[in-house]
């Protein structure tokens, strides 16, 4: 038997620390708040280490989001993308979203494929595959071509089925209470 599945079996909480390494694909996914603040927070703590960081905001780009400021403080390790114009229900040019989201993507490829990044963040990214603005299998297919040890990060709700499969950390955030329920509008440093 294999020394990793042997110890996997015995002792869970001890793969990964020091048995192993290996490039993780994560998903942060559900109905509720924390996917895109936690992609950024592990970037945060990449950037801590040195370690680059390709960060890429897509859909949104109509807000001023704290984070487009916050991330100058860390130019030298994190990459900041914003692909996108705003929520594609929102949207009055869907062909326009379309070529944004495209372009995107070939920065997305670029990084993923080129081992200069430690970490690449997709943000959002499951609203391209679930409006097929990317076609999954080739974006999987590139995921899967990544250097060892290189990690991707897939924000966005309803991550598709095959993402999930292929994943190695899949998060879902449930919504327990948001505040806009309550009729609370968007607070800056708490929504953006
Ligand atoms: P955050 O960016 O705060 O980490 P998120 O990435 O999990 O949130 P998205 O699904 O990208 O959330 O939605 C973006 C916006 O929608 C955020 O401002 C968030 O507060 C809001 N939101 C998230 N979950 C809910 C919810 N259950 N009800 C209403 N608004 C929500
Ligand atoms: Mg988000």
């Amino acid at each position: 038997m294999p020394m990793a599945t042997r110890i996997h079996k015995e002792q869970p909480s001890s793969i990964g620390c020091k048995q192993m390494t290996k490039g993780l694909l994560l998903v942060n996914t559900g109905d509720g708040k924390g996917k895109t603040t936690a992609a950024l927070g592990t970037a945060m703590r990449c950037a801590g280490h040195g370690l680059k960081v390709c960060f890429i905001q897509f859909i949104k780009g109509s807000w001023k989001y704290g984070e487009l400021d916050a991330v100058k403080c860390f130019a030298d390790t994190i990459d900041f993308h914003v692909m996108g114009r705003g929520f594609t229900w929102k949207s009055d040019d869907l062909e326009k979203d379309r070529a944004i989201a495209r372009k995107g993507w070939q920065i997305a490829e670029q990084a993923i494929l080129s081992d200069r990044y430690y970490l690449v963040v997709l943000d959002e990214f499951t609203y391209l595959l679930n409006y097929e603005m990317i076609d999954l299998p080739s974006a999987m297919a590139v995921i899967r071509q990544r250097p060892p040890n290189r990690h991707v990060m897939i924000t966005g709700r309803n991550a598709p089925e095959p993402l999930v499969a292929a994943a190695d950390l899949v998060t879902e955030m449930k919504a327990v209470k948001h505040p806009f329920a309550a009729g609370i509008k968007a607070q800056k440093g708490i929504e953006f």
